[in-house]
């Protein structure tokens, strides 16, 4: 029989043939997984360590765009722009399973609206270069209306259309995780840094880490240890010194899911300035709504951050602004808040949304690289900085990055998304065979969305899934899609994954428990946390 490569087990039972690693990555989110690829790829001993899952932090959590980032040309943030723009084209070339071209509107409320807009998204289209993904152009009220049937009509002159990309997040994760592991790497989720080995100069030379699952405590040697943990970082920083000045603030991004009927039809709306001066964006997303975000400066950060009360209120007030079709809480299938790790700033005065969002690399005199900041557009640029910062300090031998032009796991050119299993690209086929072999597993796990059970044992045999969490949050994005239909599906999914686990019955009730609880929180009912 064929080794599976992506068997957890199978990939700890070999780390005792590795003495010393050439690089340990800390964190499984883009900027980890990023740098796996990119390490792996240039030939190095790559071992990449979660603590939880793939994607469970900040990396499930983002608005799906691949973009250049309007609001940041209007800044006149031009590199950034470029640089995220030609990122984006990368991205769509080397995983188009995974990033679809995307229409947005920009309804003008105001006469000049209509000629500022269109040309600045000239000049963002322009910025693409040969990358573009198509012209930005103005259209008339009628066409507006025509292309978004819900938009408030009163006092609408009309629209600027503009391209951009949009993804799954978390399953460009775990696409990436299984790159990395196709090229070489060993990746581990549920596996926790604890600490950082040190010489007596203090220089790390290596990490203590957890196996969460059964409790087994590992240490690993490595020529080099890069600090990838998002909004986490500090605390890694802190382990190689306990007086480490604090590097990051998190700011927190909320948004709401609604039904595809309160945005009709193919495109998406961008609105490019609310009321409090923030950029708003209303997505279709696997045939629901997301609508999002804001950005709230936070002193505390978590695995599951929750909405504030003011954030839900903002973002039903905002897009109630721009629509005669209107939306209530009772309309909310999902809510969702993730941390933007910024950089910390340097005094007081200076508010988030002027902080840079370009990604940094710090050097510590220990020798740990960390790498902040960034977007999931530009994760495998952040990557190859990253790696050529390494070599740069003569920490890895010198070898030229590979990843401008590598295909990412799955990657297949798509243009009919109407099959939900379009997202697995090449695994349409593996997941196909399975229903082959058993049509029970051709079921749907709920009546308002369309996975199967096959899919979970998919996800459990192939994509390293191994709670319900990891299943129903981020192999199928059931939680982010109706968080009340997640819940229902947990008990058959906690079923199908014992059983592909091998796990006892005591562990599917506790499954069962804790998804319940943390799924609670992504229903609105139960999110009206107040500052
Ligand atoms: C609301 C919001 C919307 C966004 N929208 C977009 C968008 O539309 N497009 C875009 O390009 N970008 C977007 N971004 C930015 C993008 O999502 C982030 O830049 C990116 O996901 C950060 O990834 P990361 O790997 O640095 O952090 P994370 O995804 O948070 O990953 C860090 C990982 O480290 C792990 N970890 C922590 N401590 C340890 C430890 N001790 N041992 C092992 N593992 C550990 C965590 O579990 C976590 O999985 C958005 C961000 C937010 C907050």
């Amino acid at each position: 029989m064929k080794t599976n490569i992506f068997n957890r087990e199978q990939l700890i039972s070999q780390l005792p043939g590795v003495k010393k690693w050439d690089v340990i990555v800390i964190g499984g989110g883009a900027s980890g997984l990023g740098v796996a690829v990119d390490s792996a790829t240039r030939g190095y001993k790559t071992l990449l360590l979660e603590q939880v899952d793939y994607a469970k932090g900040t990396s499930s959590r983002s608005t799906k765009l691949v973009h250049g980032g309007v609001r940041y040309l209007a800044q006149g943030n031009i590199d950034l722009v470029r640089e995220a723009l030609h990122e984006r084209g990368l991205l769509e070339k080397n995983a188009p399973h995974l990033v679809k071209n995307q229409s947005f509107v920009i309804p003008n409320y105001r006469w000049w609206e209509g000629i500022y807009y269109t040309i600045g998204l000239k000049a963002y289209d322009f910025l693409a270069g040969k990358l573009s993904l198509g012209k930005s152009t103005h259209i008339n009220k009628t066409n507006t209306v025509e292309r978004l049937s819900t938009l408030r009509q009163k006092g609408l002159y009309g629209g600027v259309v503009y391209k951009d990309g949009q993804f799954d997040d978390s399953r460009l994760a775990v696409n990436l995780a299984q790159t990395a592991i196709e090229q070489g790497a060993t990746l581990l989720n549920h596996f926790k840094v604890t600490g950082l080995a040190q010489d007596t100069s203090g220089k790390i030379t290596g990490v203590e880490a957890l196996d969460t699952e059964t409790n087994t405590s590992y240490s690993f040697d490595a020529n080099l240890v890069i600090n990838a943990t998002g909004v986490f970082s500090d605390e890694i920083l802190k382990m190689q010194n306990k007086d480490a000045r604090k590097s990051i603030v998190p700011s927190q991004g909320v948004h709401l899911v609604f039904d595809k009927s309160f945005l009709p039809g193919e495109d998406a709306i961008m609105i490019p300035k609310t009321d409090d001066g923030r950029v708003l964006f209303a997505v279709p997303w696997h045939d629901k709504v997301i609508v999002g975000t804001t950005d709230t400066n936070l002193d505390d950060h978590s695995l599951e951050p929750q909405a504030q009360e003011q954030e839900i209120e903002f973002i039903l007030q905002t897009f109630n602004n721009y629509l005669d079709k209107k939306v209530t809480r009772a309309d909310v299938r999902s809510i969702y808040a993730g941390l933007r790790p910024l950089a910390a700033p340097k005094d007081s005065s200076e508010k988030t949304k002027e902080i840079s969002r370009s990604h940094k690399v710090i050097v510590s005199e220990s020798g740990l690289l960390t790498i902040t900041g960034g977007k999931w557009t530009t994760y495998r640029r952040m990557a190859q900085d990253t790696i050529d910062k390494a070599i740069s300090l003569k920490r890895l031998p010198k070898q030229p990055c590979r990843t401008k032009d590598l295909k990412i796991h799955g990657a297949k050119p798509t243009e009919d998304r109407n099959d939900h299993k379009y997202i697995y690209g090449t695994d349409q086929k593996g997941i196909a065979d399975l229903i082959k072999e058993d049509a029970s597993l051709g079921e749907k796990l709920h009546p308002r969305l369309p996975f199967l059970k096959a899919e979970v044992v998919w996800a459990a045999r192939y994509e390293m899934a191994r709670t319900v969490d990891d299943v129903l949050a981020r192999r199928v994005r059931a939680l982010f899609l109706d968080a009340h239909a997640a819940i229902d599906m947990t008990p058959e999914v906690a079923q199908i994954l014992a059983k592909e686990l091998n796990r006892d019955e005591a562990w599917r009730i506790e499954q069962v428990e804790k998804f319940t609880k943390l799924a609670n929180h992504y229903c609105i009912e139960s999110n009206t946390v107040t500052a």
